[in-house]
């Protein structure tokens, strides 16, 4: 594994490093304490080619490889990490499951929206009765004629409100002849379809968080991604990519905990010196950078395996389990490190901590990611 970036990766992340310090950095705190993110912000994603990394230019993707994506992302988590989950479900969740997926009649319709950012996309597995055990889900897609009738309701949808087509996963054996969970692209604005925003998170408080009910919703049949059935296996190739993507917005979390820490440490003065002259504080840091460093060579990892087209969804498995752990580790050394003003949001350091404790728990939280890994290393599932 070359660990050199060459100068298209190196360029790209740049790029984001640029537009996070002028469309971002100025409105973190005001999008946090005002629970939205600006929207218009969406659009300025699309226009850099952001939300159209590793898709193809000929659907409007603005091509690359996964590390350039992975850079991408570290950089928008260091900024921003509502601005990065916006970004991993639309492009990381819909997008790129569609370009896998989609039929090119599928692919035509929705990517280059979603690319431009014109259009936005949310992933619709958890219910309120199944999370972790998301193949057991409940919502039911029953076919009548040349459409499928869809009811259920959907849990804590990223970019819920927001978005204009729900990557939606319903059962559809309720048909005779017919089995199993299958993937649908539902346009948000069906008839029967209604979101409420989930307010209150402790972090990630700029996104737009939904519950989403189905009554009734009518679906075409030429709706459905993949083959019927299969919806499970569509959600699971989702996420084994999104738990990169995870991973590597926690990477950015980890250095922007280790980059507050270390400014503050050299300019905070107690017992006549700075706060950097004390060993504990030293070791706060330490501990900080051996995480950030740790997270993002088991992300580029990822990157790498899927750019040279080999197996790597338990390697996305480890990764996604330890840097949001250490992205957690990390915000919580750099409060310390702030003291008291640590703990105050006019400080960055108490949002990355917000933002980071979520990582733990979606896309699978850590017990899930250790099941797949211990499944992968034994041969035995014990879900
Ligand atoms: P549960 O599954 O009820 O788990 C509760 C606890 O039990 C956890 O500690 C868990 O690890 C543990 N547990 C469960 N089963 C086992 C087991 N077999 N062995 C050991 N421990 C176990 N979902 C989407 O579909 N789309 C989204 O865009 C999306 N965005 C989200 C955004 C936010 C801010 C949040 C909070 C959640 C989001 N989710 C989304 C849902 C998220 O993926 C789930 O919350 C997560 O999978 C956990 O499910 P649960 O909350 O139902 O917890």
């Amino acid at each position: 594994m070359n660990l050199e970036l060459s100068e298209e990766q190196a360029a790209v992340r740049q790029l984001a490093k640029d537009f996070v310090a002028r469309e971002i950095a100025p409105h973190v705190v005001e999008w946090d304490r005002a629970e939205s993110v600006d929207r218009s912000l969406v659009k300025k994603l699309g226009e850099v080619g952001f939300l159209g990394l590793t898709v193809d230019e000929e659907y409007g993707g603005s091509g690359g490889d996964h590390l350039a994506y992975c850079l991408v992302t570290e950089e928008l988590g260091r900024g921003d990490s509502s601005v990065r989950g916006i970004v991993s479900v639309s492009l990381g969740l819909v997008a790129k499951t569609i370009a896998h997926w989609g039929s090119e009649e599928q692919k035509r319709q929705w990517l280059p929206g979603l690319t431009s950012g014109e259009y936005v996309g949310c992933f619709g597995l958890t219910e309120p009765g199944t999370g972790s055990d998301a193949g057991s889900l409940a919502t039911s897609a029953v076919r009548d004629g040349d459409e499928y009738v869809v009811n259920g309701t959907k849990m804590f949808i990223t970019n819920g409100t927001w978005a204009d087509v729900v990557l939606l996963f319903a059962r559809t054996n309720d048909t005779p002849g017919h089995q199993g969970v299958s993937a649908f692209l539902v346009p948000a604005t069906s008839p029967g379809l209604t979101r409420r925003t989930v307010h209150g998170k402790l972090g990630l408080r700029g996104q737009a968080t939904a519950e989403l009910v189905l009554e009734d919703v009518r679906v075409p049949a030429s709706a459905m991604l993949g083959p019927e059935g299969k919806g499970f296996a569509v959600a699971m190739s989702a996420l084994a990519k999104g738990r990169m993507s995870v991973a590597a917005g926690c990477v950015g979390i980890a250095q922007a905990a280790l980059d507050a820490a270390v400014r503050y440490a050299t300019e905070r003065e107690q017992f006549g010196r700075t706060i950097a002259h004390h060993q504990l504080v030293q070791e706060l840091i330490s501990d900080i950078a051996v995480d950030v460093d740790a997270a993002r060579l088991l992300t580029w990892r990822v990157a790498d395996l899927i750019d040279r087209g080999l197996p790597f969804a338990t390697e996305s498995s480890k990764a996604k389990l330890f840097a949001s752990e250490a992205a957690v580790r990390a915000a919580n050394n750099a409060l310390q490190v702030f003291g008291g003003y640590g703990y105050i949001d006019e400080y960055p350091v108490g949002k990355l901590l917000r933002d980071a404790r979520v990582m733990t728990l979606y896309e699978g939280t850590s017990q899930i990611q250790k099941l797949v890994i211990g499944r992968a290393l034994t041969g035995v599932s014990a879900f």
